[in-house]
């Protein structure tokens, strides 16, 4: 059985961007540009936030970062988006979610231009996704269900012809997976919560991806001898460790179950999460790169 190392797929993914980053200094003298838009003060957002900006600056990105009050209206983030939009030294644009209630979320996103859209959520690119053809280099692609992809294809596994079970059709990780595991030529199921029979599903499932956010949910018995069970699920709970109560992350597989049947498998922390940040780093790259051409 195999532990996907995430933290170090992630790292060698991050070596290889700083190396592009600096062949793309001296062509162009210039090194792409990524505006972070945080709006408010959630704990877990500032995390996340701080988390990307220290990685993209460690790669030789140039982070302009825009943290905004909690009253800021929709009116003045979409202000703030089109001045992104138009600046020549953005070329990647994220506004962390969630945003306040107030602030319709669908509008900020599609406000964004396509062309800078980091996070892959703009429908262009979830249209572009879905109809671009498997050796696309120049896509800005989700980054959480793109992470997953690179982890299966370090395997060196043929993935032709897999049966694949996501768990999840959320916009941001199961549907985005289904569009990348087809472009692989996997036969794809897409379960959720009105799907019937998901264990008899995940017994059948040579890759298995899970993206709900129940801690745990996934037994060691739904799981294929031999699969590839991949756990985006973050989920914090609180358990007893060597007789005392522990605020601990786990995911929605219960992986101690699972890696007795599993090939490979993606332990939470260390998994899924480090691989997310690093491709938002990387679509921050081919932005860069899209906007020299042509
Ligand atoms: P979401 O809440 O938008 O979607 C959850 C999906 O799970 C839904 O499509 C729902 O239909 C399905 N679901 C709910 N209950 C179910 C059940 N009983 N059986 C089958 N399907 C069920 O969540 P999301 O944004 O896609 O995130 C999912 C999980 O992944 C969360 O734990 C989240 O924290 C985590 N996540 C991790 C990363 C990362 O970088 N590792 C990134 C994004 C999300």
């Amino acid at each position: 059985m195999k532990i996907i190392d995430g933290k170090k797929i992630a790292e060698d993914l991050r070596v290889n961007l700083k190396k592009e980053i600096t062949a793309l200094k001296k062509r162009y003298s210039k090194v792409p540009g990524l505006a972070v838009v945080q709006v408010g003060n959630v704990a877990a957002s500032s995390v996340y936030v701080k988390a990307k900006t220290k990685q993209a600056q460690d790669v030789g990105i140039r982070v302009f970062d825009h943290h905004l009050g909690e009253d800021t209206n929709e009116e003045m983030l979409l202000n703030l988006v089109s001045q992104l939009n138009k600046s020549e030294e953005v070329n990647g644009i994220l506004v962390q979610l969630p945003l306040p209630k107030h602030i319709n979320e669908e509008v900020i996103l599609n406000s964004i231009n396509p062309e800078k859209d980091a996070d892959g959520f703009h429908p262009f690119n979830v249209g572009k996704l879905s109809i671009a053809s498997s050796n696309d280099e120049n896509l800005l692609i989700p980054c959480t269900p793109y992470g997953v992809l690179l982890m299966l294809k370090e395997l060196n596994i043929g993935l032709v012809g897999k049966n694949a079970v996501i768990i999840g059709r959320s916009n941001i990780v199961g549907k985005p997976m289904l569009q990348l595991l087809i472009k692989e030529s996997c036969t794809v199921t897409v379960a959720h919560s009105k799907t019937k029979n998901l264990e008899m599903l995940c017994k059948n499932a040579d890759i298995l991806v899970a993206a709900v956010g129940r801690p745990k949910m996934v037994k060691g018995s739904w799981i294929k001898k031999g699969a590839i069970v991949l756990d985006v699920g973050i989920n914090r709970i609180i358990e007893n460790r060597d007789g005392e109560d522990k605020n601990i992350l786990v995911g929605d597989v219960d992986f101690n179950e699972a890696k007795e049947s599993a090939f490979a498998i993606t332990p939470v922390p260390g998994g899924v999460g480090p691989m997310t940040i690093a491709c938002l780093l990387r679509n921050t790259i081919i932005a860069f790169k899209n906007s020299k051409k042509g």
